[in-house]
């Protein structure tokens, strides 16, 4: 439920939101260490000052002692404010302080009104007590509410103490409702603006995490077939032509497999296509959990894929590709309970170490090794030299 676009949970709640906590506490902290050089030039200005009147004495009296109890007062909480910024888990000590650092605040700036009443009617003090803590502070707005009324309580009984003309105190009662209602609006649209940024933040941050989640899944989704889960074709082209690079400099060799399955077509129009789409995956990950995690796998057709080894040679290849044939033929003999007895023919390439080649050359040599494993006779690797 929203009451003039402020959540009214965030009315009601008592805990304090952590963003407030670490707000006031900051504030604090740059605001307390201000006060006792105040104090103690008000303690330098009225101290020894003759007093013309036993009024205007008890006055300087009650001056000097205020501002010798804000010092203290403002000193401590200045110490305590910077040691609890450095501690972060003391959250109820550190709330505490906050509390007590503004009612204290407030409780000054009622009682040294309440003294100027013995030599003038102004209520200055009260006005900049109530102003600096709706401003500089941040306040739940039940909070706010409880905080100023109690200030108003307390200054109307304090300020009955000591104006005695009936008239001044009438019109100084009234003029602090208005102060403590004006601090109380400036407290709650401090928070309005507050809750309206934290929300804003928020939003924000959702937004980021779902565009961070979209762009992963797009760019997984560039790199990768859909189908069965392997590199596509441009990931893998990418991938060949860096590995070419990689391997030219190290002198190292490098294997390309091409495979393809054997009379797939025929298990396509025998058995549909939703089991041929299952044969090809179950396919590709057989592959996948035979190859090496350097290996890099793709499926760049229907049935066909290749597979780049870096750091092989031919006869590590050929070992690697025997393996792969063997697999197929005894791993995928039966699939979803048919007898397909599936097979696959390879191609073989192989580079010698500090060969410099390139991957159009490299991948039209393995179609070629893969031609001749097919017109050999199927289910078997054919290996060709480079040209
Ligand atoms: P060969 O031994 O000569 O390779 O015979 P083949 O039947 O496998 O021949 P070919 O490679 O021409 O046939 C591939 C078939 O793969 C043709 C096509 O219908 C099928 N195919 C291509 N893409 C897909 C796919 O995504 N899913 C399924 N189920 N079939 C596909
Ligand atoms: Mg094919
Ligand atoms: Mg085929």
């Amino acid at each position: 439920m929203h009451i003039g676009g402020i959540d009214w949970q965030t009315l009601t709640q008592r805990q304090w939101h952590p963003v407030q906590l670490e707000h006031n506490l900051h504030r604090l902290k740059l605001a307390a260490p201000l006060a006792p050089p105040v104090n103690l030039l008000h303690i330098w200005m009225f101290w020894g000052r003759p007093a013309q009147s036993a009024n205007e004495a008890l006055w300087l009296q009650g001056i000097i002692l205020a501002h010798a109890g804000m010092l203290l007062f403002f000193g401590l909480l200045a110490l305590a404010a910077w040691w609890l910024d450095r501690r972060p888990q003391r959250l109820r000590l550190r709330q505490a302080c906050i509390t007590v650092g503004i009612l204290g605040t407030l409780g000054f700036a009622a009682l040294i009104s309440s003294v100027d009443q013995l030599v003038t009617s102004n209520i200055t003090p009260l006005l900049v007590g109530c102003t600096l803590v709706a401003l500089v502070f941040l306040h739940r707005p039940l909070a706010a509410l409880l905080l100023f009324a109690t200030t108003l309580g307390l200054f109307i009984w304090a300020i009955g103490q000591t104006q005695s003309d009936p008239a001044l105190l009438l019109s100084n009662r009234v003029n602090g409702l208005s102060i403590c209602a004006i601090a109380m609006a400036l407290a709650w649209s401090q928070w309005h603006h507050f809750v309206k940024i934290q929300s804003q933040q928020q939003r924000l941050e959702t937004q980021q995490a779902l565009l961070e989640q979209q762009n992963a899944r797009l760019s997984y989704l560039a790199e990768h077939d859909p189908l069965s889960g392997l590199l596509n074709r441009r990931a893998f082209g990418e991938i060949v032509t860096h590995e070419l690079l990689r391997a030219e400099r190290n002198q190292q060799p490098l294997c390309l497999l091409m495979l393809d399955l054997d009379h797939f077509k025929q298990i396509n129009d025998q058995y549909g296509h939703p089991l041929g789409d299952r044969v090809i995956r179950q396919t590709a990950a057989l592959l996948a959990s035979l190859v090496r995690a350097s290996d890099s796998l793709a499926r760049i057709g229907g049935e066909e894929f290749v597979l780049l080894l870096p750091d092989c040679d031919l006869q590590q290849g050929r070992q690697v590709a025997e393996l792969l044939r063997q697999n197929v033929e005894q791993q995928l003999r039966r699939v979803d309970g048919l007898e397909l007895a599936l097979t696959v023919s390879i191609g073989l390439v192989a580079i010698a170490a500090g060969q410099a080649c390139s991957y159009e050359r490299l991948y039209a040599a393995s179609d070629r090794a893969l031609y001749q494993a097919k017109h050999s006779g199927r289910n078997r690797v054919a290996g060709v030299p480079l040209n």
